[in-house]
Formats: structure tokens, C-alpha cells, sequence
């Protein structure tokens, strides 16, 4: 393989020696009876410590420079493996695999033990492990701090078509990536009371808490591309003040003396399995805040170590809030300031708006954060007083500027009176930051004019615009070895470096027939193995040669996996009644967990269960097509899905989803997109060109407008007989001959609230299907399409929204 090497080319009998050595010293295994597992640990460790090293040596530049240092605040990291992640931005991964190969083991066989690091629940985590992968690639000396829960996003097991979710457990072999510290610990305080500090500003106050609890700190370094920049992943773990009542104990209460134990740890117990949708229980505004208080005491002490006043934050330290749930930091900052350290109050806000900035990641209103403040004024009594004290602030302010309209005033405040008393954290956050950034140009355009829009009109220069990206060292490097290999003996190794600069490159090659037969054929292979994998986990024959047309995320009615299924049945429909026509053999992809409490989305994975055991057992249909549910979608699953799809659906209603990245994953393997001009999707667009993509549907404008007539779909079912045939065949239990009203209530909604606008766009969807059927059918033309992609999503790297990050909010590089 034709990869670039960062370290000394005698590398492979050093590895050996080294992993020889964690295996017997640090793992205490003979190499003679070593398991599969302990090859994985030793070479983890063995690569961990190069990984040091330079983490180390960064860590110490940091100081020495006072550089200004970046702080990614985040409730969700999704990691996934680590491994041959950190062996190839080490580029040592071809060294580690012989040095493995000359002691019998093999690096492909080991990989696949290493459990996911599943600490988020879809984009937004993954968002925040490819952001710590760039930061660290540009040098940007940054932490990322988040929650270390014990269990990660539930494990999915599909049962008789029903999704069960079980617990993950990660952590159940142990961590080699991490580091305990156990003298990074910091008290947490939950409840208590308030009283006034004595003479001076009667705003500063002293906080007792009435419980009190530890975080403890957890890093695990992050390498980045060239093993040049490292960082620092800071998670926290709750832990008891006390761990044992001894006295509790010695009374004979054993269970009673470490309930305290149970108590505060259930904080880092486990990840709220919900997406785009608000949790709303005490346990996750605990979580909340107990980071956020630990990340901020952290940081402060750091900055104090180094620069001798707080005052100076915003010169020397950006936090940065992933989406509001971090939001409770505004009020945390100002309490540090104002309280613990007697900063005057107009300072303090000042100081916490030049340092905080805010990423809003969703404009559904279920989704947007709101704690009621009953729950506020007895888990954090403080806060909500400094909550109440900037209000009236603001709204003061408001009304000195000639404000009057009570509408507006009631909407810009911190505080929503309509449905019991709640606090609006996005609101919170937004008056707390300097920078409000989107992550797609339309998603930041909609920001502007709905959920923030008299935010926007009062502070016109906060709201920005960062579109998403993904690391090309994971979704392309590690994900797809074949494609990155082609690419290198293409373009020159250029392009690992500089995809941005290097990928644009390869347009011409679109019209080289010889190069796109080489293309075309890493994917056939990539076909090939997951094929196999399909084979032998469900022990379905999928046929390689056809077009594998992909639809994996979070179950979610916006995302409309159900207008996909509603098409694969009119399809099976249509060949049913037509075998002998000109089809297109295709396999139909899904992937995706459903929150547990989310009761429709988790229907909808019966369905497509449903549709598949139908489908795939009937012998008319069978050569034409195939329906796959594969289980527990994770990163890992992603690597080995991606790379072997010819069709990426991304089918939103138009307005909803804020960026996609599973998108730019696709396009950038080469997958051909047919989507709906909604997030990201739209720069794709714009870079890919039209033409080289299927566009359909609704766009967020005329959605809105829809939306207003209500949902209401009976005429358009009326005026389209597919459809209304799809729909009759669910409705009389085409798919689930053991229970034929099953689907009723999907139907009912499609029929009349159908907010996603399902029924509205499926007429055009089948129409773009039919567009892409006619491409595949002349592959010269859907490979040159293929090929363009691939070379247009140079801009979609993590590293440029970093740098834009880095620029233009943080002042960091
Ligand atoms: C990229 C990714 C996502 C985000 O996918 P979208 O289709 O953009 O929602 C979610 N989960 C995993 C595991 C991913 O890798």
C-alpha cells in the first residue's frame, strides 16, 4: 500500500519488540497462550504509547506558547474504534500489521474486537469525534470534555422484527485508550440554599449545596493526521464524596452505606438515548450541569495557572457549546466570576460572552431544550437567580432601546410562561454567546428567520454559518483502503494531506474510461464484503451486481425512512405485476436505532422487517429485489456500509434536517445521492452539480407552505393510485398477514397529519427513482457521475469547518 510513513523505517522489529512486551507486561499474558483480545490491548498500548509521546511534547508547546486554547464542550462523543484509526495517523499501520503477521497474529482478526466507543446517539457526537480528530490534525491546541458513561448508545438486537434495545458495555474489557486521573477530581453541588455574600453588589451570592458529589477526570489522547498535533478527550465519571458510610455500615445497614454510591454515580451510568428529541428528566439536567461544572472549574483553574486573572479569559480561551445541552454554562461562568471570585457583574457578562460561543444542531421545537424552573430552583438554586438576573437585564435593555412589542418581548425571553414556567436554554445560550453558528447555509438562513428570528433582529451579527464535515482519515483512509489506494496512485499522496487542494484533481479522470473501470471495481469489492457480511449475519444472498441503494441514520419521521419503505413496496407492487419488465435489480439498505420511547419510529423498523420478509421470500420478486435491515447501526457498521453503496438516500423534509453527514460520507465513496434540497445537501449540490445527483421534492419554503393546510393528504393519496395502492396493501395486512391493523396508525397519520410530508413528495421520489434506474443502466454515465462526486466533496473535510471554526469564532489560528 502506497501510504506516507511518520516514523523511522526499522519501525516493524521495534512494534514487534514492543508489542511483545505490553503483552507480557502489561496484559501479564504469555505470547504462547495469548487470546485474540490480548493481541488487541497489547498493540492498543503499544500504540498508545507513541501516541504519548507526542501528546506529551504538545501539551507542553501549549504552555510554553500560550496559545489560545479552544474548549469543545459536548454531552455526546461517538467515537467508535480507535485502533486503526491511531495506527494510520501514526503511519504506522502497515508496520503494525507485519510486525502482528510475524507473531502469528492477524491485525484484520483483532480490529473487529475492539467494542465501539458509542458515546453519542447519531450526528452530533460523530460530529464532535471528527471535530477532535481536526482540531488535533490543525494544531489547535483543544479539549474535548464530555460525560465517560459506563454504558454507551444501547446495543439494538432485532427481535422477530422488533427492536430491543439492551445495554452496551464498553468498558467490560477495560479502556487501553485511556488514563484515569485520579487527582483531577473536582466537587459538584446539587440543591442546598443561597444567601447574600454580605456588603457590596447585592448580585453576588454564596451557594451551599445540599449534595454534593466528584468528577473524576478520564483522558484519552487524540492523535491527529501525521502524528504531528494530540489533544485531550476529558471525560468525566460521577463518583460518590464518601464511597463507603462507614458508620452506616458498621450499624449493619450494608446497603444503605452505599446507596450514596449508587446515587451519584447513576449521573455517568448512561448516554439519554434520545435524538432530536428532549429527554426532559432531572437525571439529564443533572448530567448537564455536572460536566459543564466540571469542565469550567477545569478550565478555569488551567487559565489561572497560566495568566493570572479571569478577566482575560476571552483572550486566551473559546468554549465552545455543542447545541444547548452544555447551555447551563452561561449561568455557571457567571457564578464562578461573580461569586467565587468577585468579579463585578457587567464584567462577568461581558467576560462569558466573549468566551462562550453556541452550534444549534436542530430547529424542530420538540427539540428545543426547556427545563421547568420548579426543577431549576431546587436542583440549581443559584443558577436560576443569575438566569432571572440576566433576563431582567435583557429585557430592561429591550425596553430602553424603545421596544414595546409584548409579543416579541415574551418570545426573546429567557423564560416561556405558556406551558408551566420553563427556562428556553437556546435562548439562554444565545444571549450568553458571541457566535451562534448553523451547520449548513440553510439550515443557519432558517435559524435567521424562525426560532431565532428577533434574537437575529437584535444581535444581527452573532448568527453564522459553519457547514459540517467529516474526517477523510475515517471515511476515507480507514474506511475504504481500496478507493484511498486508487486515489494515491491517481493524484500522488497529495491527497491524504490536502484533499481540499488535491481531490479537484480528479475530475478529468471522469472521462477516462480505464480510470472508472478501476473505480468501479474497489466497489464491486467493497460490494463483495459486505455482501459476505450480510451473508453470514442474516444469512441473506444479496446479489452483488445490483444496485445497492442505502438509507442508514436515527429513525426518525423527518428523516422519512418510511417514504423510503412506502416506495420499496410500490416497486415490489410494480414488478409483482409486471415480472418480466426491464427492472433494475437493487438491494434496499437500512440501518438505524429508534429512541426506545419513540413509538412510531420503532414501528417503522417492524415495517421495513415486515417488508423484507415478504420481499425476499417471494419467488417473483426474488432475482429483482431484496430488503435489509441490518442491526445495531454504530460507526463501525458505517466503515463497512458505505464504502459498498452505490445510492445514498438523504430524503428529508426539506427544512428539518440542519446538516446531514452521513451524506458526505456517501458522496465522498462515490455513492451517487437522490435527496431532497435540504441541509448540507444543498452545498453538495452546489459543488457536485445537479446533474450529478438526484434532487427531488419539496423545497423548505413550500414545506412550510404545505404545512400550514395541516397535514391533511386524502387528496394526494386520491390523485395517486401507486400510492393509494401502497397504502391499501399495509392497510390490509399485505405485510403482516398476523396482524393486519398493525400499521394503522402510520396510516392514519400519513392520511391526516402528515407533518413530514410524505404523501406530498412520494410521487416525486418515485420519479427520481426511476431517473437513477436509467443512469445505472448506462454505467459509463453513472460512474463519470460517481467519479465527479467523489472529487467535488474535497470541501466536506472537518478540517476546513475547523479552520472556519478556528478563524472566524474561536481567533485561533
Ligand atoms: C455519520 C453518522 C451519523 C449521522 O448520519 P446522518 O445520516 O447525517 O443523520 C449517525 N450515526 C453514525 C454512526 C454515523 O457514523
Amino acid at each position: 500500500m502506497t501510504r506516507p510513513r511518520f516514523i523511522s523505517p526499522n519501525e516493524v522489529s521495534a512494534l514487534r519488540t514492543n508489542i511483545l512486551s505490553k503483552l507480557t507486561y502489561a496484559v501479564g499474558k504469555d505470547p504462547d497462550n495469548a487470546l485474540d483480545h490480548d493481541w488487541f490491548q497489547a498493540t492498543a498500548l503499544a500504540a498508545r504509547d507513541y501516541i504519548v509521546d507526542r501528546w506529551m511534547s504538545r501539551t507542553r508547546d501549549a504552555y510554553r506558547t500560550g496559545q489560545k486554547r479552544v474548549y469543545y464542550l459536548s454531552l455526546e462523543f461517538l467515537i467508535g474504534r480507535l485502533l486503526i484509526d491511531s495506527l494510520s495517523n501514526l503511519g504506522i499501520l502497515e508496520e503494525t500489521r507485519r510486525a502482528l503477521a510475524d507473531l502469528g497474529v492477524d491485525l484484520e482478526r483483532i480490529r473487529g474486537l475492539e467494542p465501539d466507543a458509542a458515546l453519542g446517539n447519531g450526528g452530533l457526537g460523530r460530529l464532535a469525534a471528527c471535530f477532535m480528530e481536526s482540531m488535533a490534525t490543525l494544531g489547535i491546541a483543544s479539549h474535548g470534555y464530555g460525560i465517560r458513561y459506563e454504558h454507551g448508545l444501547f446495543r439494538q438486537v432485532i427481535a422477530d422484527g422488533f427492536q430491543l434495545e439492551q445495554p452496551e458495555n464498553w468498558l467490560d474489557f477495560g479502556n487501553p485508550w485511556e488514563f484515569e486521573r485520579a487527582e483531577v477530581v473536582y466537587e459538584i453541588g446539587f440543591g442546598g440554599h443561597v444567601a447574600p455574600y454580605g456588603e457590596g453588589d447585592p448580585r453576588r451570592q454564596v451557594w451551599t449545596p445540599g449534595e454534593r458529589i466528584r468528577a473524576v477526570a478520564y483522558d484519552t489522547p487524540v492523535i491527529g493526521w501525521g502524528g504531528e498535533g494530540a489533544n485531550t478527550l476529558r471525560l468525566w465519571r460521577a463518583r460518590p464524596l464518601e464511597i463507603l458510610h462507614l458508620e452506616t455500615f458498621n450499624a449493619g445497614d450494608h446497603v444503605g452505606a452505599v446507596a450514596n454510591e449508587a446515587r451519584a454515580e447513576s449521573i455517568s451510568r448512561v448516554l439519554y438515548p434520545a435524538d432530536s428529541s428532549e429527554a426532559g428528566q432531572e437525571l439529564r439536567l443533572r448530567q448537564e450541569y455536572f460536566f459543564v461544572a466540571a469542565s469550567l472549574a477545569d478550565l478555569t483553574r488551567r487559565h489561572l495557572k497560566q495568566h493570572n486573572d479571569l478577566l482575560s479569559l476571552p483572550e486566551h480561551v473559546s468554549i465552545q457549546l455543542n447545541d444547548t445541552h452544555p447551555a447551563i454554562a452561561v449561568a455557571e461562568l457567571m457564578r464562578l466570576l461573580v461569586d467565587v471570585h468577585g468579579i463585578p457583574w457587567d464584567a462577568a457578562w461581558s467576560t462569558t460572552v466573549g468566551t462562550l460561543s453556541y452550534t444549534n444542531h436542530t430547529l424542530l421545537p420538540e427539540a428545543l431544550e426547556t427545563w421547568p424552573v420548579q426543577l431549576m430552583e431546587r436542583l440549581l438554586p443559584r443558577h436560576m437567580q443569575i438566569i432571572y438576573l440576566i433576563n431582567a437585564q435583557f429585557l430592561d435593555s429591550l425596553r430602553a432601546r424603545g421596544e414595546t412589542d409584548g409579543a416579541m418581548i415574551s418570545y426573546v425571553s429567557l423564560i416561556d410562561e405558556s406551558q408551566g414556567r420553563r427556562v428556553r436554554m437556546g435562548n439562554l445560550a444565545f444571549l450568553g454567546s458571541h457566535s451562534i453558528n448553523g451547520v449548513s447555509g440553510l439550515h443557519t438562513d432558517l435559524m435567521r428567520k424562525t426560532v431565532f428570528r428577533s434574537l437575529h433582529r437584535l444581535y444581527p451579527d452573532r448568527i453564522n454559518n459553519k457547514t459540517n464535515g467529516i474526517t477523510f482519515r475515517r471515511w476515507l483512509h480507514q474506511a475504504n483502503p481500496a478507493l484511498t489506494d486508487l486515489l494515491v496512485d491517481t493524484l500522488g499522496q497529495g491527497v491524504l494531506h490536502d484533499p481540499e487542494k488535491t481531490l479537484p484533481q480528479l475530475k478529468p479522470y471522469a472521462n477516462d474510461a480505464n480510470f472508472r473501470e478501476r473505480f468501479a471495481l474497489q466497489r464491486q469489492r467493497n460490494k463483495d464484503t459486505f455482501t459476505s457480511l450480510v451473508k453470514q449475519r442474516l444469512e441473506i444472498d444479496l446479489d452483488p451486481g445490483a444496485l445497492f441503494d442505502v438509507q442508514i441514520k436515527r429513525i426518525h419521521e423527518y428523516k422519512r425512512q418510511l417514504m423510503n419503505l412506502l416506495q420499496t413496496i410500490a416497486l415490489y407492487q410494480a414488478i409483482r405485476d409486471n415480472p418480466n419488465g426491464d427492472w433494475t435489480p437493487r438491494v434496499k439498505i437500512f440501518a438505524g436505532k429508534a429512541a426506545a420511547s419513540y413509538h412510531q419510529a420503532k414501528l417503522i423498523i417492524k415495517l421495513a422487517n415486515d417488508v423484507a420478509k415478504v420481499v425476499n421470500n417471494d419467488p417473483l420478486t426474488r432475482d429483482l429485489l431484496k430488503v435489509v435491515f441490518l442491526p445495531n447501526y454504530n460507526v463501525s457498521l458505517a466503515e463497512v456500509i458505505i464504502p459498498a453503496a452505490d445510492l445514498s438516500e438523504q430524503i428529508s423534509t426539506a427544512g428539518m434536517e440542519a446538516s446531514g453527514t452521513s451524506n458526505m460520507k456517501f458522496g465522498l465513496n462515490g455513492a451517487l445521492t437522490i435527496g431532497t434540497l435540504d441541509g448540507a445537501n444543498v452545498e453538495m449540490c452546489e459543488l457536485i452539480g445537479e446533474e450529478h445527483m438526484f434532487i427531488f421534492g419539496l423545497k423548505a419554503a413550500e414545506v412550510e407552505e404545505r404545512q400550514r393546510s395541516g397535514g391533511i393528504s386524502s387528496d394526494i393519496i386520491e390523485n395517486s393510485p401507486r400510492l393509494a395502492q401502497v397504502l391499501s396493501g399495509l392497510r390490509a395486512g399485505q405485510f403482516s398477514p398476523d396482524e393486519p391493523a398493525r400499521y394503522n396508525s402510520l396510516l392514519d397519520v400519513l392520511t391526516w397529519h402528515d407533518r413530514f410530508l410524505v404523501c406530498a413528495d412520494f410521487d416525486a421520489y418515485w420519479d427520481a427513482q426511476r431517473l437513477v434506474e436509467t443512469r445505472w443502466q448506462q454505467p459509463d454515465k453513472w460512474w463519470q457521475s460517481a467519479v465527479i462526486n467523489t472529487s467535488s466533496m474535497g470541501w466536506f473535510s472537518s478540517d476546513r469547518t475547523i479552520r472556519e471554526y478556528a478563524t472566524e469564532i474561536w481567533r485561533a489560528l
